[in-house]
């Protein structure tokens, strides 16, 4: 069955904990519950990731990342605003030199292997095995094929995967973007095949695939892109879906909640001198695009918002992104 509505995850942050959009939280996150502490209520929808095994301290110390210690900490967190939980992704390597699909075929299938095991081990031990999502690090078409019909075969019907690691190196960047459609290129024939499947994606979600993904029929999704920008490089969202930095912005118009409550001059000085009115303006931006495409999916019309959002973006690789799943659709 195809996905029926999607939802974006973004980076938590507590200077923004009055917002109520859902949001992603490493399964060793220590500043969620001191933030909200008991008020439950008072808590946005979140994931609970199985952390960035690329980042410190993992990076570092891969032991300290564990299907075990992934789990026991997640399950701190749990209560009624957790929509998922991601089971450990075992990468090929802790290096990011080489990019995943360059990898000797079983080397890239060992490591599935393993992911698998931590899965069916977290369904075996979770307190809400419900909640889980089997994570994998997946490279290429034939890979996802394997470890997704293998998944399915035993019992597993919700998977997330990483992806979007190598999109910062720039000789990387396309193809990085083509090899993650083309996993959700298979996701979507065993989809066909086997049924209800629901897919996290974790990164390489960038404003302009969003409409992308929930054509893949993704359900979830989950990036930093939003918050990163608009702190670490002073950028903007546009309503086309590209980056600004907001130094460089002349003047601003803009129809969203955050920047339609000042007027434009006092909008713009805002965008430049507050990373805060950038992120809040980032996330409502994200939230329009996720809003317009739930929509779609009501109205059966995703593949026209799709191509419509694409004419925007104007970037050959996702419509490239696009043919690939399009050519998995005619088969349903
Ligand atoms: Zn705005």
């Amino acid at each position: 069955m195809p996905a029926t509505s999607f939802l974006f995850y973004r980076t938590f942050l507590p200077a923004l904990s009055e917002l109520d959009d859902a949001v992603v939280l490493s399964f060793d996150n220590k500043t969620f519950l001191r933030v909200y502490g008991t008020n439950v209520q008072g808590m946005p929808e979140h994931f609970i990731h199985s952390g960035n095994f690329f980042a410190l301290p993992y990076s570092k110390r891969p032991e300290l990342r564990t299907k075990e210690r992934i789990l026991a900490l997640q399950e701190r967190l749990v209560n009624a605003k957790t929509n998922g939980l991601m089971t450990l992704n075992v990468p090929v390597s802790y290096g990011l030199k080489t990019p995943i699909w360059q990898y000797d075929t079983k080397d890239r299938l060992r490591a599935l292997e393993e992911g698998l095991k931590a899965a069916l081990w977290a369904k075996e031990n979770a307190k809400h095995p419900d909640l889980l999502y089997a994570g994998f690090e997946i490279g290429t078409y034939d890979d996802a094929m394997y470890i997704f019909n293998k998944a399915s075969d035993v019992g597993l019907t919700r998977f997330a995967a990483g992806f979007g690691l190598f999109s910062r190196f720039i000789q990387f960047r396309n193809e990085d973007k083509l090899k993650q459609f083309e996993v959700l290129a298979a996701f979507n024939h065993v989809l066909n095949e086997r049924g209800t499947i629901e897919f996290h994606v974790s990164g390489g979600s960038a404003l302009n695939i969003l409409e992308l993904l929930a054509y893949a029929n993704v359900s979830s999704a989950d990036g930093s892109s939003a918050v990163l920008t608009g702190l670490a490089y002073g950028s903007v969202l546009t309503a086309s879906g590209s980056l600004i930095r907001a130094n460089k912005l002349k003047e601003w118009g803009c129809d969203c909640e955050s920047c339609s409550g000042s007027d434009k001059h006092t909008a713009l000085n805002q965008l430049k001198s507050s990373p805060e009115a950038r992120v809040r303006h980032n996330i409502c931006r994200v939230r329009l695009s996720e809003a317009r495409i739930n929509e779609a999916l009501r109205e059966n019309t995703l593949a026209e918002l799709t191509e419509r959002r694409l004419k925007e973006y104007d970037k050959k690789e996702l419509w490239r992104c696009y043919t690939m799943i399009r050519k998995t659709k005619s088969r349903m």
